[in-house]
């Protein structure tokens, strides 16, 4: 993991630079476990909580910033937001 790191999701960690989205965190009502599965299982749940979550938009934007590569974070997986940070996918077409 790179950049500045909240452990636990996003989420329960105690310190002086907590971020103040860290107060609208549902995550940190559920625990951790949802948003860091073990490999291969579902994120849905996660998601879910995610969907409805006022902290949303900055846990994705701060989870983007600080290039956090593991777990759900503003309701994207891991391979989700790596697609956000590469932009749309190019098809051949668009590369000549
Ligand atoms: S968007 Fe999801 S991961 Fe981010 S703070 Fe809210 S519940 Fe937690």
């Amino acid at each position: 993991m790179t950049g500045k790191t909240i452990t636990q999701a996003p989420h329960t960690g105690a310190s002086d630079d907590r971020p103040s989205w860290l107060d609208l965190a549902l995550c940190a009502q559920t625990g951790a476990a949802f948003f860091f599965p073990e490999p291969g299982s579902s994120v849905r749940e996660a998601k879910q909580i995610c969907q409805a979550c006022e902290g949303r938009a900055a846990c994705l934007e701060y989870a983007l910033a600080n290039d956090e590569r593991f777990g759900v974070w503003g309701g994207l997986s891991e391979k989700e937001r790596d697609r956000l940070r590469r932009g749309p996918a190019r098809r051949p077409a668009d590369r000549a």
